[in-house]
This record gives C-alpha cells, sequence and structure tokens, in this order.
C-alpha cells in the first residue's frame, strides 16, 4: 500500500534544504516514519509533543508522565545530518509510546550509560497491521545497513494493558486471556507477541546477534519498569493464536 504523501516529501521544483528523493532509501525510511506520526490519537492525545529519536522522552508535566512518540523532525530531513547523529549513538531501543513505558525504558538505558536511537510508536515492536509492520521494517533496514556502530538493539512492548493491542482486540489483552491485569500470565502473553513480531519485522536480519528481547515490565507502585529479559520458554505466537489459547 502506498504511503500517503505529505508536505515534506517533494517530488519536483526547486532544491531547499531537506530535499530528498521520495523513491530512494532515505525517502522510504521517512516516508515510513510518518506512518506513526499519528500515533498519539490511540490515546486521545493528540497535542502531546513528538520528540526527535536522539532526544529524551517527553517530561512529565504536574507530576502525569506524556507519552512519546518519536518522529524525524525538519532539521534531520537530510541524510547527512540524520547520519552524522545516528553515528554517535550505540543502541537502538524500541518500546512503546505508553507514558509508563517509554519513559521509563529510556531512563534505565540511559543510566546504564548508552547513547540512544529512540523508536517510540504504539505498540513498540508488536504491529498489527502489515502498513504499520512494514514501515517499521523499512525503518529497520536502513538503521541496520548504516549501524555498524550500533552494540545493542532492545525489541519490546509492555505489560499492564498495552493501549494499542487494547485498540486492536477492542479489550485489554489480560481481559480477552480472562487473567489479571499484571499477571505473569499478561506478561508471558506479551512476551510471545514480542518474539512473533521480531520475526515478522525481521529485525534479526538487519542486526545480527545485537538484538535482545525484553518485556518492560511496568512497575505501578513504584512508578518504574524494569527491563524483563526472561524469555525461557516462550514460543512466539501471534494475537490471534494467544487469545484463541492455541
Ligand atoms: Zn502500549
Amino acid at each position: 500500500m502506498p504511503v500517503p504523501k505529505t508536505e515534506t516529501v517533494r517530488e519536483n521544483g526547486p532544491q531547499p534544504t531537506g530535499e530528498y528523493e521520495p523513491n530512494s532509501e532515505w525517502g522510504q525510511f521517512l516516508k515510513a516514519w510518518k506512518v506513526f506520526g499519528g500515533d498519539y490519537n490511540f490515546v486521545s492525545h493528540p497535542e502531546t509533543p513528538v520528540v526527535s529519536p536522539f532526544d529524551r522522552p517527553n517530561p512529565p508535566i504536574e507530576d502525569k508522565r506524556q507519552y512519546t512518540v518519536t518522529q524525524i523532525p525538519e532539521g534531520l530531513e537530510t541524510e547527512d545530518a540524520f547520519l552524522e547523529r545516528y553515528r554517535k549513538t550505540d543502541a537502538i531501543l524500541i518500546t512503546c509510546m505508553d507514558k509508563d513505558a517509554s519513559g521509563p525504558a529510556y531512563e534505565i538505558l540511559k543510566k546504564g550509560g548508552k547513547k540512544i536511537m529512540f523508536v517510540s510508536i504504539a505498540g513498540g515492536i508488536t504491529q498489527l497491521t502489515q502498513e504499520r509492520e512494514h514501515a517499521l521494517t523499512t525503518i529497520l533496514s536502513y538503521l541496520g545497513k548504516k549501524g555498524d556502530h550500533i552494540q545493542e538493539v532492545l525489541a519490546t512492548n509492555h505489560d499492564e494493558t498495552c493501549g494499542y493491542i487494547k485498540a486492536s482486540l477492542d479489550n485489554p489483552l489480560s481481559e480477552a486471556l480472562g487473567v489479571e491485569v499484571g499477571s505473569k500470565e499478561e506478561g508471558t502473553a506479551t512476551k510471545a507477541l514480542i518474539l512473533h513480531h521480531m520475526e515478522k519485522v525481521g529485525i534479526n536480519n538487519f542486526f545480527p546477534q545485537k538484538v535482545k528481547p525484553a518485556l518492560v515490565d511496568i512497575k505501578r507502585e513504584t512508578e518504574d519498569a524494569e527491563f524483563d529479559y526472561d524469555f525461557s520458554g516462550v514460543q512466539p505466537q501471534s494475537l490471534e493464536e494467544i487469545v484463541a489459547g492455541k
């Protein structure tokens, strides 16, 4: 399916700064990002600012965390400008834009000294439509080709009801499964989804030996989160398979 043209994609005319070939690899990369540009609508907060992949997540307002969607800002819409920033990073974090997942996950990695390229979109690695899945594949394929300097890629989504998955199911995942929010069962189902969508997006092909799946385990009591890397015994499963109880 063709990505709708946006005003920042110019096919002809003079060559202002930021001009690029829409069908080049770089042009495809920019267009792919725009597929996620309206993701705040999933949570009815369209006014929330988008953030560059090289910036920190949106800070809390009056102690309330904000959602964070990352997009390529105008100043980085030339390939050289983008790559100059990208080459200074050493880790890629793919998370859901959820306010309780994106910020805490970012801060954990940052405290570990990582220089982060941040892909924060609704659902994180678990993209449930073909258009969104292809867009994430396009983004990761490009980042992989230019990513010899990257040491680690974290492919995540989170527990405690991902709003994006809820929108697809019309119900929280826990409810569809008949389990408690934040339960081990919800976490295990989310891990199975993460593995399934890692395969679908093809992330291991773009970053061989560098990708780690992780569940962002939201801790409501401490308003924090942890990475859960324990995927032992978890098999990849699609959302349909999980809900059907296969
Ligand atoms: Zn989510």
